[in-house]
């Protein structure tokens, strides 16, 4: 049998590279613009046609090509920026790979010019599906420009699964903001369809996103800055009054370069906690600095996923460095971050004067004395004396119980904590009325005294078994959406997605596709509010992917643990009469009521003993 075995065309082999590099008009704007930063540039102007599907260019005044590099550049894997697999480890630029300009020219018409300092002209060339069309001797000034056309020209289907303009510039956009926030000594200028969007003068970190995001960010960002052997935190998280309902301002960049990490997202996240509500995240902008040695680009060709070598010491320290600004923030906040807050007398006590400890004897105290008056007198039987003495409180009142279950609860000890189960009915029966404490607690009475529920861990065991239930028996009510939404995630969060997507339909999710990066939702749980959809998806995946690495339980006791977590009220959150009520009947319906799924204790029971004692 003859061979069979053939090595594809150039063009070939590139058309199919571009696949991978090139996504939509976005990607071509990243790679552009971070071979313009390689090229050592102090201006860049970026210009878009058409959410880019008609024109994207790319001028900045940077080192420029010579007439053989020029060409070289369109090879693949032609490079200036590596030359052996050690550099690798120890990557500078943004680019490495030599792939992105010969996998654009695969797919679209190029026209580039470009000059170096030393050349008295420059060289103007055209491609067309990786064939030169023509190459001239031009006047251009120093540095390069880069001009895409009719991307996907050759690709129908990648073509029509553009979206529409808005979606793409909104793309195009996004990209535009990581590149230049993190160079904020470059200047930059974005026009669109002949308008001037963005104009980015040379300036520092904080006004660079000062101009990004607008001037209401001056006052909301707060510094961070940490040292440590192993990273460099530096950047600006948004005060907590700030957090915003939907995902969008949180930016991670690794040796200046844009990441996205749902873990180290969580640290930061797990900084806030308590701080902000539940269904709202914190705005972030966060630059780390990692030896190159320490970090591995190569994973992706799209290059936002990175892989460090020790994410868990980043993750611990990223979270107490942000609660360290958050604190400082708290202490001072005149924004007088450089001061010393150690150095401080809390506030209550400057104003104190020195006063002397009073104390005060109660000579009526008799150690030995019988609490309560009692029928039984066994001494050595504690337990027993105090719950008859509880029925004879309540003899007066025509109120003999003789239910066993109730009164075997009914115990006056010292200890808060009891862990004994109610049957739903005998709180229903005895539940006079209820009110929040602190919005915190929900407080009620009960036979034996007052009930005071966590309200937040209440819910959470409530919740946790919903979902555990549904899950088992596929029954959740979907909500469907009239508009589907649209949400992006990175490969990591959708192989997540992917394989607790049955769990997630169960309860009540539904999605179009799991294939892309932009994620169709089409129906949600009904107890997820349509503006939170994004938040808590995000928070699952962060919170699946956590739980995952400790172990042994079930994807669906992880996954309703996660939901109870993220859906549940939170401390803070005011509770109306009817949910409270709700709240006390649902909890002592469940099967576990003592703990949240956390192993929490989510009430406690203060006797009147406990409550006479107070007033002896
Ligand atoms: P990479 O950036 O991974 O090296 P590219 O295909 O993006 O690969 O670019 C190939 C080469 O072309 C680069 O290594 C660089 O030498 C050169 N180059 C690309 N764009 C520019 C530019 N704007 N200015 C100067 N040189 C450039
Ligand atoms: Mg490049």
């Amino acid at each position: 049998m003859a061979d069979i075995i053939k090595l594809l065309p150039d063009h070939v082999a590139n058309q199919i590279a571009a696949g991978e590099v090139v996504q939509r008009p976005a990607s071509v704007v990243k790679e552009l613009m971070e071979n313009a930063i390689d090229a050592g540039s102090t201006s860049i102007k970026l210009i878009v046609k058409d959410g880019g599907k008609t024109l994207i260019q790319v001028v900045d005044d940077g080192l420029g090509m010579s007439e053989t590099d020029a060409r070289l550049s369109f090879e693949r894997h032609a490079t200036s920026k590596i030359s052996s697999a050690q550099d690798l480890f120890n990557l500078q630029t943004k680019g490495f790979r030599g792939e992105a300009l010969a996998s654009i020219a695969a797919i679209a018409h190029v026209d580039m010019q470009t000059r170096t300092a030393d050349n008295e002209v420059g060289t103007h060339l055209k491609i067309e599906g990786s064939k030169i069309i023509s190459q001239d001797v031009v006047a251009t000034p120093k540095g390069t420009s880069i001009s895409v056309k009719n991307l996907f020209f050759n690709i129908p289907a990648r073509r029509n699964f553009l979206k529409s303009n808005q979606v793409e510039l909104r793309h195009i956009t996004d990209e535009f903001h990581r590149v230049a926030m993190v160079h904020p000594s470059i200047e930059f200028h974005f026009y669109n369809n002949g308008a001037e969007i963005f104009n980015l003068p040379s300036t520092k970190h904080r006004q660079r996103i000062v101009h990004i995001f607008g001037s209401k960010m001056e006052h909301r960002l707060v510094p961070v800055n940490e040292e440590t052997d192993v990273v460099k935190v530096s950047g600006f998280i948004c005060k907590p009054e700030f957090a915003k309902k939907s995902r969008g301002e949180q930016f991670f960049f690794a040796n200046n370069r844009f990441i996205k990490s749902p873990y180290l997202h969580h640290a930061v996240v797990a900084a806030f906690e308590g701080l902000i509500k539940s269904d709202t995240y914190p705005g972030y902008f966060l630059f780390l600095d990692v030896d190159p040695s320490s970090i591995d680009i190569n994973i992706h060709p799209t290059k936002t996923e990175v892989k460090f070598d020790d994410e868990n010491t980043l993750y611990a320290i990223l979270r107490s460095t942000i609660k360290h600004s958050l604190g400082q923030f708290n202490v001072a906040p005149v924004l007088d971050f450089d001061h010393d807050p150690n150095l401080d007398t809390p506030y209550s006590y400057k104003e104190k004067g020195a006063v002397l400890p009073k104390v005060t004897v109660d000579s009526t105290f008799n150690p030995f004395e019988e609490k309560t008056p009692s029928k039984g007198t066994g001494r050595g039987n504690f337990h027993k004396q105090s719950t008859k003495g509880w029925e004879d409180l309540y003899e007066g009142l025509g109120n003999q119980n003789d239910n066993q279950e109730f009164s075997s609860v009914v115990i006056e000890s010292e200890s808060e904590e009891q862990g004994t189960l109610y049957s739903g009915e005998d709180i229903e029966d005895h539940l006079a009325s209820t009110f929040q404490l602190r919005r915190k607690y929900v407080v009620s009475t009960v036979k034996s005294g007052m009930l005071v529920i966590h309200q937040n861990r209440a819910h959470e065991r409530v919740l946790f078994e919903k979902f555990l239930g549904e899950i088992t028996v596929k029954e959740g009510v979907s909500q469907q959406l009239l508009f589907p939404l649209e949400l992006t995630f990175n490969k990591q969060e959708l192989a997540v997605l992917k394989e607790i997507k049955e769990s997630l339909t169960n309860i009540g999710f539904a999605f179009q596709s799991l294939e892309e990066e932009t994620v169709k939702v089409t129906g949600v749980p009904m107890m997820v509010p349509e503006s939170g959809i994004g938040t808590v998806l995000d928070r699952l995946i962060a919170d699946y992917m956590e739980g995952y690495s400790d172990g042994s339980i079930s994807q669906a006791e992880l996954l309703a643990k996660a939901l109870s977590r993220n859906l549940a009220v939170r401390t803070g959150d005011v509770l109306d009469q009817e949910s409270q009520l709700i709240l006390v009947n649902n909890l002592f319906a469940c099967k576990e009521p003592n703990l949240s799924p956390f192993q929490k204790i989510t009430y406690t029971i203060i006797s009147e003993g406990d409550i006479d004692k107070k007033f002896n």
